[in-house]
C-alpha cells in the first residue's frame, strides 16, 4: 500500500486542519469522512427520515449517491449531485451526526466508499474509526488529542474567524456529541494499538503539521 496517513480524534481536535496541511505539504489527496457522515445526516433530514429510529436510517441508507473530492485544496462533497458543502455544517446536522453514524448499515456504506478512494493510496485520511477498522494497515496512524478547553476555544476561534460558519454549537451540545461517539457499539471513536498520539494543547498548527510530516518520513 502506497501511503496513507490515519488521522483519527475527537471533535475541535485541530484534525481537518493538520490533515489538510500535512496533505499538502507532501503533495497528497486528502479525504475528511466526518463530511460523508454530515452529508448522509442531511440527506436524511432533506426526505423527512427520523434520524432517531435506527432502523428508518438503516432502511435508507443505501439510497444518498454521495461524491468526495479529495482535493486538499478545494476539498467538496456532493450528495446525489447536489453541494452539500455548506449546509452539512449546520447545527442541526452537528446534532443529528451522532445518531445516524451509529446506524451500522450507514457505516458499511461510507466505509466501502472509503476503502475505494484510499485503494490509490496517496492520501490522509480523517476521522474516527479510520487507524482502527477503514485502514487498519496504513502506514502512519495519529491520533489526535486535545484538552478540552482547548478544544472548546479553537471552535470559539474558528468561529470569530470566520462570519460565514455555521455552526454555532454549545460546549455541552459538543460534548455529547464526544460520548455518543466514543461510546457507540459500531467502531466507536479509539486509538488504535499503532497509532502515535500527538496532544496539539500546547503545539500551533504549524508544529502538528511538521510533527506529522516528520512521522510519516520515519514511518515509511
Ligand atoms: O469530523 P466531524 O466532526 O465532521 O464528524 C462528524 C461526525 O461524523 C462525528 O461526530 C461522528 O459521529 C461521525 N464520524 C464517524 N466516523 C468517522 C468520521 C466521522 O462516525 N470516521
Amino acid at each position: 500500500m502506497s501511503l496513507v496517513i490515519a488521522m483519527d480524534g475527537p471533535s475541535g481536535s485541530g484534525k481537518s486542519s493538520a490533515s489538510k496541511g500535512v496533505a499538502r505539504a507532501l503533495g497528497l489527496r486528502y479525504l475528511d469522512t466526518g463530511a460523508m457522515y454530515r452529508a448522509v445526516t442531511w440527506w436524511m433530514l432533506d426526505q423527512g427520515v427520523p434520524v432517531d429510529d435506527p432502523a428508518a436510517v438503516a432502511a435508507r441508507a443505501a439510497d444518498p449517491v454521495i461524491v468526495s473530492g479529495t482535493d486538499p485544496d478545494a476539498p467538496s462533497i456532493t450528495v446525489d449531485g447536489r453541494d452539500v458543502s455548506a449546509p452539512i455544517r449546520t447545527r442541526e446536522v452537528t446534532n443529528a451526526v451522532s445518531a445516524v453514524s451509529a446506524v451500522p448499515e450507514v457505516r458499511a456504506r461510507l466505509v466501502a466508499l472509503q476503502r475505494e478512494a484510499i485503494a490509490g493510496g496517496g492520501i490522509v485520511v480523517e476521522g474516527r474509526d479510520i487507524g482502527t477498522v477503514v485502514a487498519p494497515d496504513a502506514p502512519v496512524k495519529v491520533y489526535l488529542t486535545a484538552s478540552e478547553e482547548a478544544r472548546a476555544q479553537r471552535r470559539a476561534r474558528d468561529l470569530a474567524a470566520d462570519p460565514s460558519a455555521t455552526v454555532t454549537l454549545t460546549q455541552s451540545e459538543q460534548a455529547r456529541r464526544d460520548r455518543l461517539d466514543s461510546t457507540r457499539k459500531a467502531s466507536p471513536l479509539a486509538k488504535a494499538a499503532d497509532a502515535t498520539e500527538i496532544d496539539s494543547t500546547e503545539l500551533s498548527l504549524a508544529e502538528v503539521i511538521e510533527a506529522v510530516v516528520r512521522l510519516a518520513k520515519e514511518q515509511t
